[in-house]
């Protein structure tokens, strides 16, 4: 299972941060990423608390031919063609895209960690994903997504946006074939 992680907290060519969310199935597919399925979206408070506005997130699995080092570089294209701008550590942004698992691979290169390093501590990552990966075990923890979230540290505020599901962009071809 591949699975990415969308986060956005500015305003920026895709009008706000739950339709530039959106407007990622679309540029996923246009890359060769296929949403497979989707969490809801989620408000989240910034993590670090900080007086940034709360972000949009979701979680999606995904399927592709490119292989990790492939796949970041796609989603670096599509942050930078958001507009997205880097300043410093943690700074607000028009979208984030982080690669959180692919498969059972662990990787550890100057540019690219899988399992994302900070995934098992994060609300924001651990919720939408349980939606819908909630048996995915962490290669490296051993834990599930649904044994991870009963130790998230305390104080991350987050909440559901209900029938807030990107759009899956993934077609069968056994499905259609059959
Ligand atoms: P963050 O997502 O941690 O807030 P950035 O989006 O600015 O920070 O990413 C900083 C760097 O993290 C990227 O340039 C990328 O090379 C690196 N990185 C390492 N592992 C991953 C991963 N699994 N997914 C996305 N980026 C990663
Ligand atoms: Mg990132």
């Amino acid at each position: 299972m591949i699975l990415i992680g969308l986060g956005a907290n500015l305003d920026g060519i895709y009008g706000s941060p739950e339709q530039c969310l959106q407007a990622c199935s679309e540029l996923l597919a246009d890359a060769g990423v296929y949403i497979v399925q989707s969490s809801n979206i989620w408000k989240s408070a910034p993590v670090p608390v900080s007086d940034q506005p709360w972000y949009c997130n979701a979680v999606c699995a995904v399927e592709t031919m490119l292989v990790p080092q492939q796949l970041l570089c796609a989603l670096a294209t599509i942050e930078n063609d958001t507009g997205r701008e880097r300043h410093e550590v943690n700074a607000a942004r028009v979208l984030d895209l982080d690669i959180l698992a692919y498969n059972n691979e662990i990787i550890n290169e100057q540019h690219l960690t899988i399992p994302h390093p900070a995934m098992h501590e994060r609300a924001f990552v651990l919720y939408p994903m349980q939606e819908i990966a909630p048996h995915w075990v962490h290669p490296q923890l051993d834990k599930s997504v649904d044994e991870m979230i009963v130790d998230i540290p305390k104080g991350q505020q987050i909440k559901r946006i209900e029938n807030s599901q990107l759009l899956s962009t993934y077609v069968d071809k056994q499905a259609i074939l059959s």
